[in-house]
């Protein structure tokens, strides 16, 4: 995997370079990114439509393939309140690669902020959807649920 920063935006050729763009990213926001995990689909495809509400702190992937729904993390909680924006590229794609960049409050400790990153799967661009913070425990069980 390798990712090109050469231009406005970070381009990456797998969908794992999404770990890579949200270290930096959240480095850049002052909560450093300590865990990574990457979507994938129980059908095993990597490949989304992301709706997300950077204010509630909710985000949802439907899985391109087999059509499943799920919540990442907790936000299924919280979606009621929910007012989703829609994850589009300026590409014209609607396909995302999506995967969670956990910022812990320490070494294997509990987690206090969550970014939500995505990967066009068409042109590769790098981007952080939404982001939120997390402030109960335990909480390393959100690990499993991107
Ligand atoms: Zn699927
Ligand atoms: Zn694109």
């Amino acid at each position: 995997m390798s990712i090109d920063t050469s231009g406005k935006w970070w381009v990456g050729t797998n969908p794992e370079d999404i770990k890579g763009f949200v270290e930096a990213y959240g480095t850049q926001c002052s909560y450093a990114v300590h865990e990574f995990r990457l979507a994938k689909c129980v059908c095993g495809s990597v490949d989304f439509y992301l709706d997300a509400d950077d204010t509630e702190g909710v985000a949802k992937r439907t899985c391109v393939k087999c059509s499943r729904e799920h919540f990442l993390c907790d936000s299924e909680e919280f979606a009621e309140e929910a007012e989703f924006a829609h994850w589009s590229c300026g590409c014209g794609s609607e396909v995302t690669n999506v995967g969670v960049g956990f910022s812990l409050r320490k070494k294997g400790g509990e987690i206090r902020w969550l970014y939500v990153g995505c990967r066009c799967a068409k042109c590769g661009i790098l981007g952080c959807f939404a982001g939120w913070k997390i402030d109960y425990s335990p909480s390393r069980q959100l690990f499993d649920r991107v």
